[in-house]
């Protein structure tokens, strides 16, 4: 069970490999609440050894051990063993995560309740996963056509959803029958070492699951590069995606890759507006803008736009910024300063190019943001399309503002970006909503809703966004690899002739 947390204890995790979880040895990572700036936990910085370690009790388990040939129902009650510790302890898996990113409370909540529902979705899975069997091949040849676990997966995650995103690969990657190392941020890497301990207490096979702490350029590039290592999936931006794609070659491994997004909001007249206010500034606001679906850009028509505009600057002024922990908090704490430092820079870079501030624009910095990195909800109109703030992702909270005036327009503006990972569309009339949204090159998009989601519902990206989807039977699916077996029954029809022939 996880202590329940209460008053400011620092938490010391080592790295958990083979079932067992060391006692750190070498330097630790110091985790700062980005609102308070308190030390809150400290991770390993494993080395490359450690994770070669890792990577090697994986590949025991799968080719020695027997998670990768039990049942799907063995599988799937460990996977609901999972589920129901994780709800045992949601409160302090919610707080660990709230507490290490930055997020408020409430966001945190959710984010354990969905992937308590993904496990659950991938316990459903493990037991209905099935293949094909050919049977019009001909009386005398059957084909099967049968999913088997692709092996040793590798996962690698960032620090905005530390529990979410594993949890997004994990339990897809366990009902297959794989084993698994995850690196989680080094940020964030409370959550993901819960987890493992958690799974050994449901019943988890040492060694299936393992998790080393660390830096991307040590550990996380062994993991790209070794040859043990038969999946990765990873989660993070463009630019180390690219280094992953790189640095993976050796062994051909497959990569399945959920990185950066600059997101649309496309908002049309005859949409419902009072729905679409709320929905733009949660979509742009949502984890403080540090999220890859973020709704980063508002396009809006013409006739609808300076009311609307008005509209969002009102109702941001009314939402709460606070400290993970304040209860009442809409907008959380930014990861870091430097990462705030590069956001204020977008917002003054579109202001020098003459886009106008309708709300926010500046970091907060006294009475309770005094010690912490907070930004005001900002919201930029008259953004030009060609500026860095309109094509490159901000990840804070910072909505981009430009207008169109025809269907054409607004969707060749939102596929106007290098980006391909989500879009909105908000309008009444169903033919528009239809029309754009097949039009839009993006993995997902949403027509009067936002960010939302279910366990079946795949998510991924095109274009710079990445590759491979997560969720859903094809999120189970990138864990498996296909086998035929072709079966032919009776006497063979011979191919070579007889010598007496
Ligand atoms: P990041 O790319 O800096 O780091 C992600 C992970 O990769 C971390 O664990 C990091 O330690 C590791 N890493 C860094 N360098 C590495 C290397 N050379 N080899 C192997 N691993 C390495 O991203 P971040 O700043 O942690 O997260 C923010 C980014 O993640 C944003 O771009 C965001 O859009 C993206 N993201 C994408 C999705 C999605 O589903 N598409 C979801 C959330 C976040």
């Amino acid at each position: 069970m996880i202590a329940p947390i209460t008053e400011r204890a620092v938490r010391t995790y080592g790295v958990f490999i083979d079932g067992e979880e060391t006692r750190p040895s070498g330097e630790l990572i110091a985790c700062k609440d980005p609102g308070t700036q308190e030390m809150v936990a400290q991770f390993e910085r494993a080395d490359v050894a450690q994770a070669q370690a890792a990577v090697a009790a994986a590949r025991r388990a799968f080719d020695e051990g027997d998670w990768p040939s039990r049942s799907g129902a063995e599988r799937a009650e460990v996977l609901r063993a999972l589920a129901s510790l994780m709800r045992r302890d949601q409160e302090a898996l919610a707080r660990i995560d709230a507490e290490e990113s930055g997020k408020p409370i409430r966001l945190a909540r959710g984010d354990v309740a969905a992937s308590i529902a993904m496990t659950e979705y991938a316990a459903a899975l493990a037991v209905t996963a099935h293949g094909d069997a050919h049977t019009s091949l001909g009386p005398d040849f059957t084909g099967l056509v049968i999913r088997e676990p692709c092996g040793v997966v590798a996962m690698i995650t960032p620090w905005n959803f530390p529990l979410l995103l594993l949890m997004q690969k994990l339990p897809y990657a366990l009902a297959a029958g794989c084993t698994a190392v995850c690196k989680p941020s080094e940020l964030t890497s409370g959550s993901t070492l819960e987890i493992a301990r958690l799974a050994a207490e449901a019943g988890l096979p040492a060694g299936v699951f393992n998790v080393v702490t660390g830096p991307g350029s040590t550990v996380g590039n062994h993991l790209a590069r070794s040859e043990d290592v038969d999946v990765l999936s990873f989660t993070g931006s463009t630019d180390v995606g690219r280094a992953i794609v790189e640095a993976s070659a050796g062994n051909l491994k497959r990569l399945s890759l959920e990185l950066g997004g600059k997101a649309a909001s496309i908002v049309f007249p005859d949409a419902d507006l009072e729905d679409a206010v709320d929905g733009v500034l949660f979509g742009v606001l949502f984890n403080q803008g540090e999220c890859c679906v973020s709704g980063a850009r508002l396009l809006v028509h013409e006739d609808a736009a300076d009311r609307f505009v008005q509209a969002l600057a009102d109702r941001v002024r009314e939402l709460r910024v606070g400290v993970p922990l304040d209860e009442a908090a809409d907008i959380g704490a930014m990861i870091h300063s430097a990462h705030l430092d590069k956001v204020l820079a977008y917002v003054s870079g579109a202001e020098a190019e003459g886009a106008r501030i309708v709300a926010g624009g500046s970091p907060l910095t006294s009475g309770p943001f005094e010690a912490g990195c907070f930004m005001a909800p900002t919201i930029i109109d008259e953004v030009s399309p060609t500026s860095r703030l309109f094509q490159e992702e901000v990840f804070g909270p910072v909505l981009a503002v430009s207008r169109f005036r025809t269907h054409d327009e607004a969707i060749e503006l939102a596929n106007s970006v290098e980006y391909g990972l989500a879009n909105s569309v908000w309008s009444k009339n169903i033919d528009t909503a239809l029309a754009v949204g097949r039009r839009l090159r993006s993995g997902t998009v949403w027509v009067n809703t936002t960010i939302d989601g279910a366990p079946q519902l795949p998510g991924g990206g095109v274009k710079s966004s990445g590759y491979g989807r997560e969720m859903g039977e094809a999120g189970f699916e990138e864990f498996t690899e296909v086998k035929t077996v072709q079966i032919r029954s009776g006497k063979r029809t011979p191919f070579f002739r007889t010598a007496s022939a």
